[in-house]
């Protein structure tokens, strides 16, 4: 659906281990095929461990799945065989639009997804070097934790049963959390996870049931990007509703930052730069409002995508136009604008014309 970049939210996130982090015993490949938690790897400071982006993007897609169905919103199971993208090969407009909002985020098989996340490594990169060796050694004094299955019948430790595993306990490792072409309910999505995990229900890595994995998890910073041809009133955050055909147009895609952040124009972009403290300030008031509004103007058209398999686009737009009246006025209206600034080949009459096979090619995406 985009060609064009229009906004970019990128969060540096630090994860502290809370308790004891298992440290998988496998090579950094097979842990990102099989989704664990810690493993290790060569790293600026020689072998070390670190967490990968699977780990932590699995953990967060899996609860945006959960959250959204338990809001009665679309999201599919990407292992079964009616996931979104699966077996059709539609244009890419009706790829998007069929896709249920976890795809719409995070990706599928037809779709790419607008959450990169990058590895966690033990160390901050603005920290002085001298300082990152030392974060770097803290987190590698791993500890031995025993385990031992208990005999049934004596209802003692069964010898020969014994098992050990390494965890983790010190330091603190620090990733990247970046969205592109976001709509506004995403990144309060995406807030929604890490508050999660932050919270202790989600864990990282094995052994949970042993009161393995939960982690503290604060974001630290974020640097808003937006592109210089922005409609939104002057100093907003912009949303990228109004560049996607069909997608709701949501009446305002836009929120104007907390008081005390400022943007700076560089030759590319309109920039920001956030602390943790204004991070969540700025999440709240994403939360307050586009956050609930997409989740209350998503409800009404949920009949509309009880059948995935049996979507009508047209008629599904049309409906949506008459029932959300003023945010389709509206974004008809914003669509012609934007045409014109060149930004995005964007047609007001596109909701009943086939889409331009050019338009977007399918990018393979991932789950
Ligand atoms: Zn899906």
């Amino acid at each position: 659906m985009f060609r064009a970049w229009h906004n970019s939210l990128a969060l540096k996130v630090r994860v502290s281990p809370m308790g004891a982090l298992q440290v998988a015993d496998v090579t950094a490949w097979d842990a990102v095929r099989v989704g664990m938690g810690f493993v290790r790897a060569e790293g600026l400071f020689g072998r070390t461990v670190f967490v990968p982006a699977s780990s932590v993007r699995g953990v967060m897609r899996s609860f945006s799945e959960r959250l959204l169905l338990g809001l009665g919103l679309r999201a599919c199971d990407p292992l079964a065989p009616n996931a979104c993208g699966m077996g059709r090969d539609a244009a890419p407009r009706r790829i998007y639009l069929e896709s249920c909002f976890v795809c719409r985020t995070f990706g599928s098989g037809q779709l790419a997804g607008r959450v990169v996340v990058g590895d966690f490594w033990p160390w901050n990169s603005e920290a002085v070097e001298a300082t990152q060796r030392d974060e770097c050694a803290t987190a590698n004094r791993t500890e031995r934790r025993g385990g031992i299955a208990i005999d049934r019948r004596t209802r003692a430790g069964a010898l020969g049963h014994e098992s050990e595993v390494e965890v983790v306990t010190r330091g603190a490792f620090y990733g990247d959390v970046i969205l592109t072409n976001y709509q506004l309910w995403q990144p309060a999505l995406i807030g929604l996870a890490l508050r999660e995990i932050e919270e202790g229900y989600l864990t990282i890595g094995g052994g949970s049931g042993r009161g393995f994995g939960r982690v503290l998890c604060r974001v630290v910073g974020a640097t808003l990007r937006q592109s210089l041809d922005v409609r939104a009133a002057a100093g907003s955050l912009d949303g990228a509703s109004r560049k996607i055909i069909g997608a709701g147009g949501f009446e305002a895609d836009e929120l104007p930052v907390p008081d005390g952040v400022t943007w700076e124009r560089e030759p590319l972009a309109d920039v920001a730069r956030l602390s943790g403290k204004e991070w969540t300030r700025l999440f709240e008031a994403l939360l307050d409002g586009p956050w609930r509004e997409f989740v209350t103007s998503r409800e009404k058209d949920r009949s509309n995508h009880r059948d995935t398999e049996n979507i009508e686009i047209g008629g599904e737009e049309k409906g949506g136009g008459k029932e959300e009246g003023d945010a389709g006025v509206v974004a008809g209206a914003e669509a012609g604008v934007v045409a014109d600034a060149g930004a995005v080949a964007v047609a007001e009459t596109a909701a009943a014309e086939p889409v331009p096979a050019q338009d977007a090619a399918p990018v393979p995406g991932d789950h």
